[in-house]
């Protein structure tokens, strides 16, 4: 058995995507937006130690963690004492990818390959993307970072490549919706042959390799959103079957 643990470094985001709710709030969860401190960080992890089912963690619910102040500091800790994956079996990372230099990439890689834990701990890390040019991601993302998002991703997997790190697998994602889907075409023409070997979903990726991702839009009109995930889906090669929903119960 296993269970999933989100323990949310933060509420606070650094930009206001459109279609997230979270980004339209002062407040998140009823109270003001938080970073999470040291101590409570702390006394989570080890109290992992006394779950019994395997632990998927992730370090994210609705902020972006990386803008943590002590972002580094917290995830370098979780791995250190997760000798014998005593704590957690797996650990996935969602970000947007504006607050991720190279050095960040290169300490992330460097967890995702110590020693004294199951190699393919540090499983994925799930990269929200949402666009392809910078006027898009400015329009869908609510901030000016398109260049800076896209040139961070690309020194990510060039630091990976050049390390040889058969892990993290990286996932692309896309929220197809009126503003973007124009450019999915573009967006996978890019990415693609950045990837290793990437699947290709309109689900929510099921399998351990580099997925790029389109996924459909949560909104009023469900039914209209999902016509165009579908449509765009399609266009890009995509078997989607017909069908109200197209994902999967556990998809969010
Ligand atoms: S990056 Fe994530 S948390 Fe931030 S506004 Fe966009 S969807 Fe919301």
């Amino acid at each position: 058995m296993s269970i999933h643990i989100n323990l949310e470094l933060t509420d606070h985001c650094n930009i206001k995507c459109g279609m997230c709710s979270q980004s339209m709030r002062d407040d998140a969860h009823g109270s003001p937006k938080k970073f999470m401190e040291w101590d409570t960080w702390r006394h989570a992890l080890h109290g992992l130690a006394d779950v019994e089912d395997d632990v998927h963690l992730c370090p994210h619910w609705l902020g972006e963690p990386t803008i943590h102040p002590d972002f580094d500091k917290f995830i370098e800790y979780a791995f250190a004492i997760n000798m014998g994956n005593r704590l957690f079996r797996e650990f996935k990372l969602h970000t947007n990818a504006v607050v991720f230099s190279q050095a960040r990439s290169k300490l992330l890689i460097r967890l995702a390959n110590a020693s004294g834990q199951a190699e393919d701990t540090f499983q994925f890390i799930h990269f929200s993307v949402d666009a392809h040019s910078p006027e898009v991601y400015a329009k869908v993302k609510g901030a000016p970072r398109g260049m800076q998002v896209r040139n961070n991703i690309e020194n990510f997997l060039a630091i990976r490549d050049a390390l040889d790190s058969p892990w993290p697998k990286v996932t692309l994602a896309y929220v197809v919706q009126p503003g973007n889907a124009h450019e999915a075409a573009d967006f996978l023409a890019h990415w693609a042959p950045l990837l290793r070997n990437p699947a290709l979903s309109y689900d929510w990726p099921s399998q351990q390799r580099d997925t790029i991702y389109f996924r459909p839009l949560n909104c009023g009109d469900q039914a209209e959103a999902d016509r165009l995930h579908a449509d765009t889906c399609r266009a890009l090669g995509m078997d989607v079957p017909d069908g109200d929903r197209l994902r999967a119960a556990e998809s969010f």
